[in-house]
């Protein structure tokens, strides 16, 4: 069997992909199965779907989010047409709601939640789905949803590889933020106290909040695990971690394949090796034992210590953090080994009432401090926030507001406001996506204000010099080149022959573009393109 791997993810609506220089680990966990399974297996980007010869392929499988639905739904119309036969599957978040992945997108099948069992015993059955647990078929125009699978055990967890062949199948690897799973799962098992659509409320049994580990799972009126708006606990569970060698492994075969950037990622880098402290219990709790210090410093030291990043030819950075489990020997761990990366840490509300009441594991006033502790230890705060959410109102926008100025004097580097959006498998599931901002005049009162202190932090980038890796030709001006940031950061527009693609650079800031590109020019290339 031949398969073609579609990665929609994050394309949105059509020709709007929100980052342009991300390859997230889900397709190529995915393309690591079917690898394993003995499957042939290409992949393609949703903007090369047209130059692939679809009917070399028997199945079609397409990884999408949420917001990516039209494209996804693009993708099965072109392989209908030009296909017309074989087997389609969707996964990803998009797949958590079956009624659109598989009733109005059209699919087969799509394939919930952990993605790696379901997929082996699917094509062991040769897509037979009937029993097949996290799965939802249609069948006489019906849709199935069969039971979800259990969370797999972190040993399972750790036997599957994710393919590094298939990198080289997206146009801008070598210069592109190419993400490592480490840690799988979210401890964060508070609940939403807001009432639900459907009648569901929050007891005050506490249970979730200071019950056993094992009692902290399950919540007598079924609230699902996590901040309302996400979906991580309850479809990956409690965090599962990688082993050292495993992960090692990858990072070696994706620089060897010619990756420049890497991401260790998680929802939480800093929940890597909490799970051993409390194994066989699943890790429910979001603050206590404080990070594994000892698991931390293995990780990093280990995939500090392969030559090419020893070296500085290939950059490995990290994402996420809570700001509860960021105590002062963590900073000073990221600092030891990530100084000058970007690290991101979630506030989403300013108000602590609200953060309670959404199920937040960490109150704004500690978002406040993790900044400061970020930046002591060299490394570059970025605070999220979200407006929209459930339970938003004057007091709330005007408190978030406030920690934004807050966590901007502290010495945050960017704010990202993302607009509330209803996932499925959220609390917040059956609750309407937040309007846009131009509607509401709360959402617009944050999203300002973020606008204007990433202006003046824009502004502050002018005139120093950042390392970025040369991606490809600007083609809307003639002798351009783009660049991206070697961590994370504004795209960079250069003036250079296309002898420079593939190098890493330095590059002085010298003017702002638009709010997510600055000019510059090359002050050297620190590694030529080839070697
Ligand atoms: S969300 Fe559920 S488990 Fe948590 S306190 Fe409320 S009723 Fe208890």
């Amino acid at each position: 069997m031949r398969v073609l791997l579609v990665d929609v993810l994050g394309q949105g609506e059509e020709g709007r992909k929100a980052t342009i220089d991300v390859i997230g680990a889900g397709p190529r966990a995915v393309a690591g199965v079917l690898e394993r399974c003995g499957v042939d297996v290409d992949l393609a980007t949703y903007d090369r779907i047209s130059k692939v010869k679809l009917r070399r392929y028997d199945a079609l499988f397409v990884s999408a989010m949420t917001v990516d639905f039209p494209a996804a739904r693009r993708v099965l119309s072109i392989w209908k047409r030009i296909v017309g036969r074989g087997i389609a599957v969707v996964g990803g978040p998009l797949a958590c709601n079956p009624y659109d992945a598989l009733a109005r997108a059209g699919f087969d099948l799509c394939v919930i939640g952990e993605a790696e069992q379901t997929l082996e015993e699917l094509i062991e059955r040769n897509f037979d789905a009937e029993d097949v647990k996290g799965v939802g078929y249609v069948e006489r125009e019906d849709v199935v949803v069969n039971p979800l699978r259990p969370i797999m055990p972190r040993e399972s967890y750790d036997q599957y590889i994710p393919s590094v062949e298939v990198v080289r199948s997206y146009p801008l690897f070598f210069a592109s933020r190419v993400y490592v799973e480490v840690v799988r799962g979210c401890s964060n098992y508070y609940r939403t106290t807001l009432p639900l659509p459907d009648g569901r409320q929050c007891t005050g049994c506490n249970k979730c909040r200071t019950g056993e580990l094992e009692e902290r799972y399950y919540c007598p009126v079924e609230i699902p695990p996590g901040c309302g708006f996400c979906s991580v606990p309850s479809t990956f569970g409690p965090p599962r971690s990688r082993s050292v060698k495993k992960i090692v492994e990858e990072v070696e075969g994706l620089i060897e394949e010619g990756c420049k950037r890497i991401v260790l990622s998680g929802s939480d880098i800093l929940e890597y090796g909490r799970d051993l402290l409390v194994e066989p219990e699943p890790l429910t709790d979001p603050r206590s034992p404080e990070p594994n210090y000892e698991a931390l410093e293995e990780l990093f030291s280990a995939v500090k210590s392969i030559p090419q990043v020893e070296k500085g030819e290939v950059f490995v950075g990290i994402e996420n953090v809570k700001a509860c489990l960021l105590t002062e020997e963590a900073a000073k761990l990221l600092g030891k080994y990530f100084a000058g990366c970007p690290v991101h840490i979630g506030c989403e509300t300013g108000d602590e009432e609200h953060a309670r009441a959404i199920g937040r594991p960490s109150m704004p006033r500690e978002v406040v401090e993790a900044v400061r502790r970020l930046k002591r230890h060299g490394l570059q705060p970025y605070v999220y926030f979200i407006h929209g959410l459930p339970g938003q109102n004057k007091r709330t926008a005007r408190q978030t507001v406030k920690i934004m100025r807050e966590v901007a004097r502290a010495g945050a580097e960017k704010i990202t406001i993302y607009r509330f959006q209803s996932l499925p498998m959220s609390a917040f599931e059956d609750m309407p996506s937040g309007p846009p901002a131009a509607r509401d005049p709360l959402s617009m009162e944050i999203v300002r204000e973020g606008e204007r202190i990433n202006l003046s932090l824009k502004e502050k980038l002018m005139g120093s010099t950042v390392k970025a890796v040369v991606a490809a030709k600007y083609p809307k001006i003639p002798n351009s080149l783009v660049a991206y940031p070697i961590y994370h950061g504004p795209v960079i527009v250069v003036r250079g022959s296309s002898d420079l693609i593939g190098a890493i650079v330095n590059v002085r800031v010298t003017g702002i573009l638009s709010s997510r590109a600055v000019r510059g020019e090359v002050l050297e290339a620190v590694r030529p393109s080839r070697g």
